[in-house]
């Protein structure tokens, strides 16, 4: 491998896999087990444009086409403010 971070110019990477956050307006999908290359030196992930374009391609498969997934979860969301109690 001959690339470089973008962010910091180091040239190690590691391969890993994340959790990833596929967000479009208020809408999100999560991933879990996304293949990855990681930045040893500032933790940057570097991921391929395959992978980008399945998970693009699948939440719009769940959102705008209705395709049924096994799994689903709630997420609380509040405001900063009212978390303070004042
Ligand atoms: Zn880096």
């Amino acid at each position: 491998m001959n690339k470089v971070c973008h962010f910091c110019g180091n040239k190690h990477f590691k391969h890993i896999t994340v959790q990833y956050t596929y967000r479009h307006d208020e809408k999100f999908f999560f991933v879990n087990d996304v293949p990855c290359e990681q930045c040893e030196y500032c933790g940057e992930q570097y991921f391929k444009a395959e992978v980008l374009k399945a998970i693009e391609a699948e939440f719009n498969a769940i959102h705008f086409h209705g395709k049924k997934i096994k799994k689903e979860i709630r997420v609380p969301i509040e405001p900063f403010l009212e978390l303070l109690h004042v």
